[in-house]
């Protein structure tokens, strides 16, 4: 049996699967519980489990949870610590990086680029060598890129992060700090009259394409996925992309590329179950 655990800032999606079949699926808020006491307590409830693939929103080097900006962490060495006391095998990535693995497959291409824009700015990159990984496993951290100045601190601790300008996050920050409305879309700002939210808007599409921009002209990737909770949920900034992305990228990186928006309902998990492949 084995057991894939998607977990972000906000849920923990887990999902059980027995001869390639979904036996079990649920998820529940990543604040009650941490990643080390919810796995113990799932082990010991099914004896079956003889693998186990996490999708974690975080930076990870061999089976260590190295920093994560929005999960409590309640174990960093949980490979060790877990296949020392269970008779299990774990595989642990970041989550964007297992999202660009479910989407090389999904896209059947081994030089794919996938930017993610949720809570964070992610970028997961997959060559015909496999999985970008650096040296310290934090290759490709898009989101830290310096940008401009902004009144805002990142989770990093620099204050000048495109992540400031083009995330979930950074919009929240970016409305508390202009005493708008945190309940304001990104469609809201957009068509709002207020001159600060347009602003707000207008940064973060600029943004945007300098990220994608960015990624491809350093990747020249086949295909660049556009995915995560922001995009998924205005699907016409794909469109703006599309028709902008000339002045941000080299355009010889653009003769051959295909820009798209994710196909996958839940990739970071679908991913997870992919991670075996890619460790040996
Ligand atoms: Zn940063």
């Amino acid at each position: 049996m084995k057991l894939g655990i998607d977990i972000g800032g906000t849920y923990l999606r887990y999902e059980l699967r027995e001869n390639g079949k979904t036996i079990q699926k649920s998820s529940l808020k990543s604040t009650q519980t941490g990643l080390c006491r919810f796995l113990e307590m799932i082990l010991k409830k099914e004896k079956k489990i003889a693998t186990v693939f996490i999708s974690y929103a975080g930076q990870i080097k061999e089976g260590v949870i190295l920093a994560s900006p929005n999960i409590k962490i309640d174990k960093h060495d949980i490979k060790a610590y877990i296949e020392a006391k269970y008779n299990v095998k774990l595989f642990i990535q970041n989550d964007v990086n297992c999202a660009v693995l479910a989407e090389a497959r999904a896209c059947n291409t081994k030089n794919i680029c996938a930017v993610y824009v949720g809570t964070g700015l992610g970028l997961g990159v997959v060559t015909s060598s496999g999985l970008l990984q650096g040296n310290d496993s934090i290759a490709a951290e898009l989101g830290h890129i310096p940008y401009k100045n902004a009144p805002l601190t990142c989770n990093c601790g620099k204050e000048n992060c495109i992540e400031l300008f083009c995330s979930g996050s950074g919009l929240l920050r970016w409305k508390e700090h202009c005493k708008l409305k945190s309940a304001l879309s990104l469609e809201q700002l957009h068509q709002s009259k207020n001159d600060k939210a347009q602003k707000i808007y207008d940064e973060f599409v600029e943004a945007l394409l300098y990220a994608v921009g960015t990624t491809i002209t350093l990747f020249n990737p086949k295909v660049l996925v556009l995915g995560g909770g922001l995009i998924m949920n205005n699907r016409y900034l794909h469109e703006i992309v599309e028709q902008r992305i000339h002045a941000y990228a080299l355009p010889l990186a653009l003769k051959n590329i295909k820009i798209t928006v994710s196909q996958l309902e839940d990739a970071a998990l679908e991913g997870a179950f992919l991670l075996k492949d890619y460790h040996g």
